[in-house]
């Protein structure tokens, strides 16, 4: 099976469409929970990692455009 990789700051495509109509989402913030903001009307909701890497089809576009990545590792969770 393949794993879902995903990052602060994707746009992801998610499976179903938010209510305003869009279905991508932004990651906003990661933990043990995921805080996602949708494109379209920018409101943000909070889904637990399991049911989000269910509901999401893909990343759209990566927050890091860059190949090869200068390795500076960034951990916001402290
Ligand atoms: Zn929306």
């Amino acid at each position: 099976m393949e794993r879902k990789s995903f990052q602060l700051g994707d746009i992801v495509l998610m499976k179903k469409n938010h209510p305003c109509g869009s279905n991508e989402m932004e990651i906003i913030r990661m933990g043990m929970d995921i805080r996602i903001k949708c494109v379209g009307c920018k409101h943000s909701v909070l889904v637990p990692r399991a049911k989000f890497e269910k509901n999401m089809r893909k990343v759209l576009r990566s927050s890091t455009q860059d190949p090869n990545q200068a390795g500076g590792t960034e951990d916001p969770l402290n």
